[in-house]
């Protein structure tokens, strides 16, 4: 399973439909401060599922959407869309390639497609949940991360390493048995 493109569209900065094609091998995206490189690597966690606007630097949701410039007036939806090479079905799904897309409007209505056809947030989080692909997991790696680890308490260091194993899914299903 590996990253295929992403394509950013009314997100943040990226007031035109922009994609991006990662080859194979390391892909460094680099340009000056400002240029959108912290905002791509956010729309990645967005797409993924986050929910915590503050960890996208932002106060509500909304503030991913494309605010406006000097020459470009505001947008009413972010929309990012990833895909994966699933030729290993590494992935729960039946298909070689896995696409994935978030939109968000500006009255606050939120849209997930998993390859084009609407699902609910629960369905990405289940897809990836313990595949290493979550917004929390260990593929995305932000600054700051690596000192939470060290200082982090025993029972939250329990969680890295629960995450890592691939055990979250199983701890999951039986709390939800356990509250119905
Ligand atoms: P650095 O090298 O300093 O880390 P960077 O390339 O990571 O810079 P980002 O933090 O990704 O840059 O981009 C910041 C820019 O994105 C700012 O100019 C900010 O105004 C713009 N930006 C953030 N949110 C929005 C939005 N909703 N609409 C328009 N522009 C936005
Ligand atoms: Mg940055």
């Amino acid at each position: 399973m590996k990253l295929k493109s992403l394509v950013l569209d009314g997100f943040k900065s990226f007031a035109q439909k922009t994609q991006i094609e990662f080859r194979p091998g390391l892909t460094a995206i680099v340009g000056p401060n400002g240029s959108g490189k912290s905002n791509l690597v956010e729309a990645i966690r967005w797409v993924l599922g986050e929910q915590s606007a503050k960890s996208l630097r932002g106060s509500r949701m909304p503030d991913v959407i494309f605010a406006g410039s000097n020459d470009q007036a505001a947008l009413n939806r972010a929309e990012v869309e990833i895909t994966f090479d699933n030729s290993d079905h590494f992935l729960a799904v039946d298909t070689d390639e896995v696409a994935i897309t978030r939109r968000l409007f500006r009255d606050g209505t939120s849209e997930f497609l998993l390859n084009q056809k609407f699902v609910r947030l629960k369905d990405i989080t289940d897809l990836l949940m313990d595949t290493g692909l979550g917004k929390d997991s260990f593929s995305l790696i932000s600054q700051g991360k690596v000192e939470q680890v060290f200082n982090s308490k025993p029972e939250e260091r329990r969680q890295f390493i629960e995450e890592a194993a691939g055990i979250l899914k199983y701890k999951k299903e039986r709390l939800d048995a356990q509250s119905k």
